[in-house]
């Protein structure tokens, strides 16, 4: 059986939260003298501190109950929060696959927490035997799942992230950043079935909001109680809210711009398949893809003095670069250079 509480940090599970003055009063009518604020101006009153307007918009969209939401400043915040209120400093440690997204790492560095790496198998799936010593450590809080994973750009097998929700007594995070470039549904329709399960996405990548800082997390309403009693009361500021809700508003223009990417993403491949060094190019549900060359240091730096910058990931992956979907100009642009090179 999965126990919350016997997992979350006692500090966090005897916190008494922040109440904020929208906390207090959550009327929207009134002469509103209560938080301090400037009564002159547009942007002068604090942001809902639970961004209700766009957590119902969402709801809408994805069939997941508001409750079951998170808002935050990117998903960067909301793995940020999972390691402050499940891992103990120096103590805790956390899980997650190679090779995978960095900031992980980070994450888990700057909270002194370890974070155990197992090898994802040939094809970048879950290697249940290689992981399951581990789930029993008493320590291990965290999971880390990116799928579709970044840099290889795969979905992972639902059977690997079935395998660790039902034998880990911890949370595992799947974390669905490049999902909308998929066709395989997301794992937040089934909270219901999984309690340790908190799935992560973005408006950064597919919804072309970057800038704004807003990720969304899904889990159980207990789980997330936690995060809203840890998370800084104003976490999204409502210009950057705002942003989410008319990407929301404007679905037509989020739908054409992702068909175009899916699009383009086929093609530059059907063109990088045809040039000689290129060696192999992984298969992608995302909006990047994974390329091995013959030399990916070479490639890297031809392309750099082209003014044409890739990601190198050769330390990750042997003589691969990652290369994001860009306009059809921008990658037909570099193809061109590509096919130039010996
Ligand atoms: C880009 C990316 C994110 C996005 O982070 P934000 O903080 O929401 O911008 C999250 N996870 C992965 C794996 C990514 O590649």
């Amino acid at each position: 059986m999965f126990d919350l509480n016997a997992i979350v940090r006692k500090n966090i599970l005897n916190l008494k939260p922040y109440a904020s003055a929208r906390d207090e009063y959550k009327g929207k009518e009134g002469i509103f003298l209560d938080a301090n604020e400037n009564p002159y101006g547009t942007l002068n009153r604090y942001p809902d501190p639970y961004q209700m307007k766009l957590k119902e918009k969402l709801s809408a969209l994805k069939g997941v109950p508001t409750e079951n939401m998170l808002i935050g400043n990117g998903s960067d915040e909301i793995i940020d929060l999972a390691f402050r209120i499940f891992c103990t400093p120096s103590k805790d440690k956390a899980l997650t696959f190679s090779p995978s997204y960095g900031m992980y790492d980070v994450s888990a560095a700057i909270n002194d927490i370890e974070l155990i790496k197992v090898p994802l198998n040939d094809d970048f799936n879950i290697d249940m035997d290689a992981v399951s010593p581990y789930l029993s450590d008493e320590c291990l809080k965290l999971i880390f799942v990116c799928s579709p994973n970044n840099p290889s750009g795969n979905c992972i097998q639902e059977e690997g992230i079935d395998f660790l929700l039902k034998n880990f007594k911890g949370i595992v995070i799947v974390d669905e950043a490049y999902v909308d470039f998929s066709s395989t549904p997301s794992w937040n329709t089934r909270l219901a079935n999984y309690p340790n399960l908190l799935v992560s996405q973005t408006f950064s990548k597919a919804w072309g909001l970057a800038a704004a800082r807003v990720g969304i997390g899904y889990a159980s309403r207990t789980i997330l109680t936690l995060f809203n009693n840890v998370k800084p009361p104003y976490n999204v500021s409502a210009i950057n809210q705002q942003a989410a809700i008319d990407a929301l508003d404007n679905y037509a223009q989020f739908q054409q711009r992702l068909k175009n990417i899916v699009e383009e993403r086929g093609k530059l491949r059907t063109e990088l398949e045809k040039i000689d060094i290129v060696r192999k190019i992984y298969p992608s549900d995302s909006n990047f893809l994974l390329v091995e060359v013959v030399n990916a240091q070479a490639v890297y730096d031809d392309l750099i003095a082209k003014q044409i910058i890739v990601r190198n990931r050769h330390k990750l992956v042997n003589n691969c670069i990652r290369i994001t979907v860009g306009t059809p100009e921008e990658n037909q642009r570099l193809i061109e250079e590509i096919r130039e090179m010996r």
